[in-house]
């Protein structure tokens, strides 16, 4: 980690300090040791271990102090979700879903009795909201989302399915990307909140996925799921305001990016100066210095756009663009990085004793979840022209 001169904008505070080391602490005593076992068994983070992330504050950091939260800012859940993430995508998961994820959908734009009853669960570790958004024929184009609510009563009948949810089988509950009115594209689709053990809601078999193991997905099938009217969060022609939310589980994504890399650098760092080749150190290589400059210098890049939009959005989202950036740029960052550890490593980094393989897997699956880099240049250069780009025309 490169520190800055004191004084700096750069500095963390003293509180943000303390925060970094208790993670960085949690993550290396406690996570790091079990990291390997979870990815083999493709297991969750046990729930005393989600417990004890509530009582140390980790969980909802970002929600109101009225609801259970920590009422902090944005980044410094980042800070938090860095350190843990570096041990294992399993260890930082909660900390991820309770402070970027689709709980803040509900803070953002839900209703005071909406807020009241969702909002303290997840806070106190009792329940973790997933989000489903993609579809077996709706990936990169969301807005063709076809699982539809149909109004009945004081109820909302839900039926279709959903596939690629992270947490499937396992949260507690979803935030439904629902087509509630029949306007097609984005102006139909609204939010709705579904507990997991509701009547007609079932989970397919598990997906074997190249990483994300511990981070269960599923497809999700709705068949005349009946919730109350009370739990649609965000109405037909809300799709702004779910994007707007979700800028800020971009900046999630892209520092579970960050962490892969800036895990598989520290192991290469490490490494070079351990192994020795031809009676002397690698990095007394000068190709092995410049491939460990470049990840330094990508690694420090990505932490920087991070922080750019996770400062600018103070309590709330960061401006489209920048998560958008720096999801991009992150995404594509960790996959170059976690695969020149690799190398770096030689054969040795090719076995999952190393963990680098598993930083590498785990980095292409951040960049597949939450919108492809692909789909992130499209907003970018729409954004940055201040034209809207019609994929569909
Ligand atoms: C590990 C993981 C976790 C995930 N977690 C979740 C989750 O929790 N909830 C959820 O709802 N979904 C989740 N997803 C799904 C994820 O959001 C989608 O996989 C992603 O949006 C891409 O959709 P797709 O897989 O259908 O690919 P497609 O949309 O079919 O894309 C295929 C390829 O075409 C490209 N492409 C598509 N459209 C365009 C275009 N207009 N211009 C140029 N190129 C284009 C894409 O970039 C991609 O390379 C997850 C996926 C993974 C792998």
């Amino acid at each position: 980690m490169i520190s800055a001169p004191s004084p700096s904008p750069f500095a963390l505070t003293d509180e943000q300090g303390e925060l970094r080391e208790l993670a960085r602490r949690l993550a290396t005593d406690r996570y790091a040791p079990l990291a390997q076992e979870w990815d083999r068994e493709r297991t969750p983070l046990p729930a005393e271990e989600v417990s004890r992330q509530a009582e140390l504050g980790l969980l909802g950091m970002t929600l109101p102090e009225r609801y259970g939260g920590g009422a902090r800012p944005l980044y410094d859940s980042l800070i938090v979700l860095e350190q843990l993430a570096k041990a294992s995508i399993v260890a930082g998961w909660p900390v991820f879903e309770t402070n970027t994820g689709p709980v803040r959908v509900i803070e953002m734009f839900g209703t005071p009795e909406q807020k009241e009853r969702f909002i303290p669960p997840v806070c106190s570790g009792e329940s973790l909201i997933a989000v489903a958004i993609s579809e077996p024929d709706a990936g990169s184009a969301a807005t063709d989302a076809t699982v539809r609510g149909r109004r009945d009563a004081n109820q909302m009948v839900l039926n279709g399915v959903k596939r690629w949810c992270s947490g499937a089988g396992h949260a507690e509950q979803y935030l439904v990307y629902v087509r509630l009115a029949a306007d097609h594209g984005a102006a139909g689709i609204g939010a709705v909140l579904v507990d997991r053990d509701t009547p007609g809601l079932s989970f397919g078999l598990q997906e074997q996925l190249m990483g994300f193991r511990g981070v269960p997905s599923a497809d999700m099938t709705f068949e005349d799921v009946r919730v109350p009217l009370d739990n649609v969060i965000i109405e037909a022609g809300g799709f702004k305001r779910l994007f707007t939310a979700f800028s800020i589980e971009r900046l999630g994504n892209a520092t579970n990016s960050l962490a892969c890399a800036q895990a598989a650098l520290d192991k290469a760092a490490l490494y070079v100066e351990q192994r020795r080749q031809f009676g002397k150190e690698i990095i007394e290589f000068q190709t092995i210095q410049a491939a460990l400059a470049d990840m330094i210098v990508q690694v420090e890049a990505a932490r920087l756009l991070i922080r750019r939009a996770a400062e600018n959005a103070g309590s709330g989202a960061p401006p489209p663009i920048e998560a958008s950036i720096a999801k991009c740029f992150s995404n594509e960052m960790a996959k170059r990085v976690t695969d020149q550890a690799i190398q770096i490593l030689g054969g040795y980094g090719y076995s999952a004793e190393y963990d680098v393989e598993r930083m590498h897997r785990d980095a292409h699956g951040w960049a597949l979840a939450g919108g492809t880099p692909t789909m992130q240049r499209i907003r970018i250069a729409s954004e940055y022209l201040g034209r809207r780009f019609d994929q569909r025309a």
